[in-house]
């Protein structure tokens, strides 16, 4: 990783939160059957972590979802690029996200699933701006509650396109 970029959530970090956040959804959780759906691309590796920090039964189906306009903004209309495979409709379903910034893609995808008729629907987001919030989404739980800067690592891509592979979460130095 080039200088010009500064740790912001070191991969230890990341993991306690994610241990912490397994159990809880373990209690939560406790004697159903579930289907946990990461959305794609960028939530991917914090998905890979929670299913191994919980202990619940449980499917795993995929969405995906891009918005359209500028790599570092959402414009707002969310494109859907995968879709599951299994029926949802009466089902307990664990949506599992990288990042929720204007809660436009999540809107979108909630919207989506809940027209499925699940039996009951929770979100976990693993990084949280709230302050650029512009529909009002439901978050069960979040990790981390970071600032308004664009970062990326842990999953989520970088503006150049090469940097979802790293473990932490990092951020270009301002
Ligand atoms: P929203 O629809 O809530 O504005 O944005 C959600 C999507 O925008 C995320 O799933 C993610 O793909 C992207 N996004 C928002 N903020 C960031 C950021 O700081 N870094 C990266 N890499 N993607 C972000």
């Amino acid at each position: 990783m080039s200088n010009d970029y500064e740790v912001m959530i070191s991969s230890e970090e990341i993991m306690q939160g994610i241990r912490e956040l397994g159990k809880t959804l373990s209690d939560y959780y406790l004697g159903k059957q579930i289907v946990l759906i990461p959305l794609l691309k960028g939530g991917f590796m914090f998905a890979a972590d929670l299913i191994r920090s919980m202990d619940v039964q449980m499917q795993i189906e995929f969405l995906g979802a891009a918005s359209y306009g500028e790599q570092t903004k959402s414009s707002g209309e969310v494109r859907l690029t995968l879709d599951t495979t299994l029926p949802l409709s009466g089902r307990d379903v664990l949506l599992v996200e990288d990042i929720v910034d204007t809660g436009l893609t999540l809107a979108y995808i909630q919207r989506l699933i809940k027209s499925r008729d699940p039996a009951s629907l929770h979100t976990v987001v693993l990084l949280d701006k709230k302050i650029r919030r512009k529909v009002e989404v439901e978050v069960d739980r979040v990790v981390f509650n970071i600032p308004d800067r664009f970062v990326f690592g842990y999953g989520l891509d970088s503006p150049g396109g090469f940097g979802r592979n790293l473990s932490d979460i990092v951020a270009k130095k301002e």
